[in-house]
């Protein structure tokens, strides 16, 4: 086992590793920002270092700075997060060189998954089914239009070096299609300096689900169950659940199944998540793999009892799986909101500033992961989370009354939030019913 790991992030989730990191006895470096010197992580670490000034350029992605800082204080293993380095190849690549062990599949693999269109050819041949759409990457309007032509439209234009919902486009017709693919291209050149695009057929009102993989360096490979990540807004998660109203046993097992074929076509190692969409009538297709722990990891810990985290530092030292896909049962509901400081009034706008009150909410089943305090400022250099308030029920009703409570709970002074948000949402007869789909805010709540 390690004995010291760098954490190469900040907020919440860098405080989720030190956490694990403190369940199986392993030494911590949190590494910071000027702007990030009162910060939780760093208080809570056995050592920080300063990497740089507020710009995450300067800081967070200083490659060669977190490098030196893990060098310079003996870490064997650099743990990168969610965002951030966390799909950087070759960072990856780097600590490999640099005799440091990356928490996270290896180099090569997330340099694959990360292209989308090689993603999409790589698990198909394996089988597991893609949204219609191209074979490969589409460089002309022509060709747009053919494909388009042949799969029907709406159609969705998307960057095969895609995240974060960046350079993604809907095309109702032909007319809007030249549009579309141009804004697309010309978005994915400025989020992902890569203007490489591919085109999908629309599902209309999919679900959102995804399996949770853990894959060890022997080959063994299983998937935690699903989650349902349908609540989005602008192709973005607010709550997810775990597990989804929508699978049965049957679908269950097969898109498991499935997952896990996906995943072992990449070799994978670590923890990752494969992503599906669902129709209406019940068929699913692979989007995409992410290659890192999610926001979204904690509904799939209180329904299973695994700490997503512990199994992927274990993975990354060399261990074996802990667990065979027989040991692994979803007991109860979950569900997670994200806490952001955004104004949901003023279309989400972001409500930076110091929070002056800060309680936390409490009682049986109830999980907050924060780096907020009262006093605490909330920069506006990086993301507006300020808490993932988790839950967990017997039942999805319970979850649902016991989510309620927490956040009639939660008190965060100064800022506005996403909280009475989140309210309306668990009030909604739709998703009581778990009536949802991605376009569902937008649809049931004029968002
Ligand atoms: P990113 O990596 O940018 O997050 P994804 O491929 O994971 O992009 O898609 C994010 C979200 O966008 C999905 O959860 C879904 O809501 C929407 N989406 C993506 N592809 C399609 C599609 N073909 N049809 C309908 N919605 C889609």
């Amino acid at each position: 086992m390690f004995a010291k790991i760098l954490i190469a992030n900040r907020g919440e989730i860098a405080i989720r590793i030190i956490r694990a990191c403190r369940d199986l006895g392993i030494a911590t470096v949190a590494v910071y920002s000027q702007a990030d010197k009162t910060s939780m992580h760093v208080s809570m670490a056995d050592q920080a270092i300063c990497i740089g000034s507020a710009p995450a350029s300067q800081s967070y992605l200083n490659i060669s700075n977190i490098i030196a800082a893990a060098k310079n204080t003996g870490a064997d293993a650099i743990h990168p997060g969610y965002g951030f380095l966390a799909e950087n190849a070759y960072f990856a690549e780097l600590c490999e060189t640099n005799d440091i062990k990356f928490i996270g599949p290896k180099s090569n693999v997330i340099e694959l998954m990360g292209d989308k269109v090689k993603a999409r050819e790589l698990v198909s041949s394996e089988g597991v089914p893609l949204v219609p759409g191209s074979a490969g990457a589409v460089e002309s309007f022509a060709r747009a239009a053919q494909i388009a032509d042949a799969i029907g439209y709406p159609v969705m234009i998307k960057a095969s070096a895609g995240g974060g919902g960046k350079g993604m486009r809907l095309a109702h017709s032909r007319n809007a299609l030249e549009e579309a693919l141009n804004m697309a291209k010309m978005e994915a050149k400025g989020a992902f300096g890569n203007d490489e695009v591919y085109i999908e057929k629309y599902i209309e009102e999919p679900r959102h689900i995804e399996f949770q993989i853990l894959g060890d360096e022997f080959g063994n490979m299983i998937h935690l169950g699903e989650r349902d990540c349908s609540l989005q807004r602008r192709n973005q998660k607010l709550l997810e659940e775990a597990p989804s109203c929508m699978l049965d046993a049957e679908l269950r097992e097969k898109m498991g199944a499935t997952a896990v074929t996906a995943a072992r076509a990449a070799n994978y190692t670590s923890a990752g998540t494969i992503e599906f969409l669902v129709d209406r009538d019940k068929n699913y297709y692979f989007i995409e793999m992410n290659t890192r722990i999610q926001v979204e990891h904690p509904v799939t810990e209180m329904v299973t009892g695994i700490d997503i985290v512990k199994e992927q530092i274990r993975i990354a030292a060399g261990e074996k799986l802990s667990i065979a896909q027989s040991d692994v049962n979803v007991n109860g509901w979950a569900i997670e909101c994200r806490i952001n400081a955004e104004d949901p009034d003023r279309n989400f706008m972001p409500s930076p500033g110091q929070i002056t009150e800060y309680w936390c909410p409490g009682g049986p089943g109830v999980r907050v992961d924060s780096s907020a305090y009262s006093g605490y400022t909330i920069s506006p250099y990086y993301d507006s989370m300020i808490a993932k308030l988790i839950v967990w029920g017997r039942t999805r009703a319970e979850a649902i009354e016991r989510m309620r409570r927490a956040l009639l709970e939660f008190q965060v002074g100064n800022v506005q939030t996403t909280i009475p948000f989140h309210l309306q949402v668990l009030d909604n007869a739709f998703f009581q019913k778990g009536e949802v789909y991605t376009n569902f805010i937008q649809r049931r709540m004029g968002g």
